[in-house]
Parts: structure tokens; sequence; C-alpha cells
């Protein structure tokens, strides 16, 4: 007999995990199918090894470029990347120890496996049959790579976490976050670090005030930025180096490639049209406002619907999920508009909302105000690496609603949330400016702006 359940989520990362959790402390039984690790992309290959790891590129910064300047008399003998890796994982270690202990409080039961459906309400796990009156798909994504000669000698951003050792040279292709974010990591930590994008930016969709910064940035700080450069070909050489043939005929040797030119949904193998669950043309689960899939009973939440594709996002989604089904509050969805977002590039970036360009677009440009800021951060401005930092508001109307923050310098990961209640609340212009400055901070500069 199939062990029976009120819910079964899929997915044991961030929106799995999450909606699960939540379920249970409404007093329902519930089981939470896991093919891997607990916590997903975002703690094992994803956000949080990433986080430690551009923390790690802080350290070196701070030693390499800026302690000189602050009088420290600093002799670097040398980084260990395997104790990086080690501190790292240690780290994570423990992030799993606390998942298993809050599973295991809420008395979640946690299937490891793989799992496929049967029906809409009968899940297969190993050979074994579970049967649930509601399931959510929380089942994430994976990195893509080329199909171009030699792509597999290329590792993407989960082989990134498995490498043992600091690679001499390398290639990172893509133009997103992640592309920027590893290269960014890899540039500091002290590789030889090349960024290839394709077209004339990295991140070239958003606020053209973050890209240019940006681009900027790299100039002085690196990485190699080669704009309008797409790998032909990949040859592994004699020594074990790999060479790169772009389309342009140029050749560029390295030691390790990364491919960060997105990801695809993880859906292909759940047999989704047992359960009557449709998607569109990439795999992505097709769902309404409510996370609903076309199967009753059926639900998806995370990279798999291809929205936003973050683990707040996720979390959110499946929290609200659970509210809604198990908590009375029919009403309850995931709000995807102005979600706050950060790249963790050098200097990071924040952004939120609409960019210059998305709002003159939508509302017309008689319609828009911009104000703008560029200064030097003041902990770099006192060094000989002076670093830039350049904020934006895009307002609208005559009353001049922020429907846009975007900011890239110093601190600007940890200054764009507080902003964001204020965008989600409508503020305008003015309220910005009816608040006092925190001074001396980069973030007063987003109520000074004139
Ligand atoms: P996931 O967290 O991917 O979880 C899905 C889980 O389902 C996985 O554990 C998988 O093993 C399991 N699974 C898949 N199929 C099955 C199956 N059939 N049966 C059982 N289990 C299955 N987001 C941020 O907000 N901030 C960041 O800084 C950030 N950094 C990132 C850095 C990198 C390198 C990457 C790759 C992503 C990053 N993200 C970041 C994105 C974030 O990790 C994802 O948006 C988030 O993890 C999505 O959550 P999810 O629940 O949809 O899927
Ligand atoms: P993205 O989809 O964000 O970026 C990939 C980019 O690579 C594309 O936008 C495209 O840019 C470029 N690209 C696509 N195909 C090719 C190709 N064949 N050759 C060369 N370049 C190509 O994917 P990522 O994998 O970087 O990240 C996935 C998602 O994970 C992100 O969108 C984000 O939601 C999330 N994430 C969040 C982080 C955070 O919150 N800090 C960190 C990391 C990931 P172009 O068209 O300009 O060439």
């Amino acid at each position: 007999m199939a062990q029976h359940f009120d819910y079964i989520a899929i997915g044991g990362g961030s929106g799995g995990i999450a909606s699960a959790n939540r379920a249970a402390m409404h007093g329902k039984k519930v089981a939470l199918i896991e093919a891997k690790d607990l916590g997903g992309t975002c703690v094992n290959v994803g956000c949080v090894p990433k986080k430690v790891m551009w923390y790690g590129a802080q350290v070196a910064d701070a030693i390499k470029l800026y302690a000189q300047d602050y009088g420290f008399d600093v002799d670097l003998k040398g980084h260990s990347w395997t104790k990086l890796v080690e501190s790292r994982q240690a780290y994570i270690g423990r992030i799993h120890q606390s998942y298993d202990r809050v599973l295991g409080n809420n008395k979640i039961t946690v299937i490891k496996g793989f799992a496929s459906f049967k029906d809409a309400h009968t899940v297969v796990v190993n050979g074994e049959e579970y049967t649930a009156d509601h399931i959510t798909i929380a089942t994430g994504g994976e990195p893509v790579i080329p199909q171009i000669p030699g792509a597999e000698h290329g590792i993407n951003s989960d082989g990134f976490f498995e490498l043992t050792e600091q690679p001499k040279r390398v290639a990172v292709v893509g133009a997103g976050y992640i592309a920027v974010e590893l290269a960014g990591v890899m540039n500091a930590l002290g590789s030889d670090t090349h960024l290839l994008v394709r077209k004339h930016a990295p991140l070239r969709n958003f606020d053209p005030i973050l890209t240019d910064t940006l681009v900027e940035a790299m100039a002085t700080e690196g990485p190699k930025l080669h704009t309008q450069s797409t790998p032909k070909s990949v040859k592994k050489q004699a020594d074990g180096s790999l060479l790169l043939t772009l389309e342009s005929g140029e050749q560029l040797e390295v030691d390790c490639l990364i491919w960060a030119i997105g990801r695809r949904p993880l859906t292909a193998n759940l047999n989704l049209a047992a359960a009557g669950v449709a998607t569109d043309e990439r795999g992505y689960i097709k769902v309404d406002e409510f996370q609903n899939t076309s199967a009753d009973g059926v639900y998806a939440v995370g990279d798999n619907i291809g929205y936003v594709e973050l683990t707040p996002v996720a979390v959110k989604a499946g929290r609200q999920l659970s509210e809604r089904l198990f908590n009375g509050k029919t009403n309850a969805k995931m709000d995807y508009k102005l979600i706050p977002t950060v790249v963790f590039s050098h200097p990071p970036i924040g952004t939120l909302g609409l960019s210059e360009p998305e709002a003159r677009a939508e509302y017309g440009d008689d319609q828009v105000k911009v104000y703008t800021s560029t200064f030097t951060s003041m902990y770099t401005a006192v060094t000989k690496h002076r670093q830039p930092c350049k904020m934006k508001l895009v307002c609208v109307g005559d009353n001049e609603k922020v429907v846009g923050v975007h900011g890239i310098g110093f601190g600007m990961d940890e200054i764009l949330q507080g902003f964001a209640v204020a965008v989600k609340m409508g503020a305008t212009k003015e309220d910005f400016d009816a608040c006092v400055a925190i001074h001396p901070t980069g973030a007063e500069e987003f109520v000074t702006m004139t």
C-alpha cells in the first residue's frame, strides 16, 4: 500500500523546504522528496558557497588593494584555496544539520531519491509509491552548456564548487549573474581571469548606469573583459590546458573554462504527462498566479516555472502556497512585482524595479525623471585603488513615484533591502527626501539626490 500524506513537496531546495515546513506548521502530514543534498541549489551549489567565495574575495581585496594605504604593513605569504573550500563546506555541513533538525521537529518525512509521477496524486521514488492530496513540484534547474566541439572540457557553476585547486588561468563564458560573480571572485583571488561575453557588455539588460560602471570597474580591477566573444571550439592540449578558439578566429589558452550561459528547468524526468502537468516549449512548468499547474492538486514553485530565479522568491512562493492550501488564506499568493536583487560583483550591484529605459518605454519620456549620484566610495577614496559608486532613482509622474532604484558600489549589497520596503509601499521622491540621511554612508545618497 502506498504511504499517504496530506502534502508532498518534490525537491528539497529553497522552495520545497519552505513550503513543506509551513504546511507541517499548520498540522499537516508532510513528505519532502530530495534526490541529492537538502538545501538544493542555493545551499549546495549556489547562493551560500558563492557568497562565502565572494567574502573570501573581499578579504583578498582588502589585503591587496586597500590595507597598505590604511597603514598596514601586510606581508601576504599566500592563500590556501583548500582552506577556503574547507571552511565553506564545513559551514554548509552545519546548514544541513540545521535543516535536518527543523524538518525533524516539524515531523516531516524526508524521502531520499528521485521522484516521478504515476498520476496527479501519486509519485514513485526508488520503486515505492507515495500518494498525497496536494503535491508541489519544486525541482529547480540545472546549468546548460553550449553545443560546440569540446564544450565538455569546460565545467559549469556546479563544477566550480568542486574545484580543489585554484586555476591559474580561467575563462568564464556568459553574461549573467553567475558569469559576473564567478569571474569577479576568481579575479580577486588571483587567477588570471577572462570574462567572455557574446554581446557588448555583461548584464546588458540592467540599467545602463550599472552595466557601464561595472565595465569601467573591470577595466581597472579585472577580470579581463572580452566583448563580442563567443567560443567556437575548445581543445584539450597535451599539458592539460584548454585552447579556446573564438568565432572571431582569436585564440585563448586557459587552465579552466567555466560555462555560465544560463540554466534550464529540471522537469524532463518527472513524467509530468502522467500527472497532466503542462510545460512550455523550454520545459518550464506552466502555473497561474496561485502556483496552480494544469493538474488539480499539483503546484509548482521556484526556478522550474521560469519567472524570477532567486531563493527568496522560491521560498516566498512555497510559503504562500502552504498558507493558501493549509491555513485558510484563500488569496495568499506570491507577488512577483518589485523584487529587489543583488549581483555580488566587484563592486556589488543592487537593483529594483524598472531601469531607466524600461520606465521611458512604459511611461513616456515626459513622465520620467531620473536622479543620479556619482562618487568614490569612502572606503576606497583614501587609497590608491579608488572605486566608483553610482546610484540612480527612476521616478514617474507628477508625484515622482519611485519605480526604480539602482546602485553599484561598495556596500550596495546591504543597502537595497530597506529601500525596497519603501518602494513596495509606493514611496515618492518626496518621501525619500523626507528621510534624514545617515552620515557618512553610501546609502545616504539615495535620500539626498537633487
Ligand atoms: P533548488 O534550490 O534548485 O532545489 C531543487 C531541488 O530539487 C534540488 O535539490 C534537486 O536535487 C531536487 N530535485 C530535482 N528533481 C528532483 C526529483 N525528480 N526528485 C527529487 N528531487 C529532485 N539566488 C539568490 O537569491 N541569491 C544568490 O546569491 C544566488 N546565487 C546563486 C548562485 C549560483 C551559482 C546559482 C546556480 C544560483 C544562485 N541563486 C541565487 C539562485 C537560487 O539558487 C535559486 O533561485 C534557488 O535555489 C531556487 O530554488 P528552488 O527550490 O526552485 O530549486
Ligand atoms: P542568466 O540567464 O542570468 O544569464 C546567462 C546569460 O549568458 C544570458 O543572459 C546571455 O546574455 C548569456 N548567454 C546565453 N547563451 C549564451 C551562449 N550560448 N554563449 C554566450 N553567452 C550566452 O543565467 P545565469 O546562469 O547567470 O543565472 C541564472 C539565474 O540564477 C539568474 O538569472 C538569477 O536569477 C539567479 N542567480 C542569482 C544570483 C544572485 O541573486 N546574486 C547569483 C547567481 C544566479 P547575453 O544575451 O547578454 O549574451
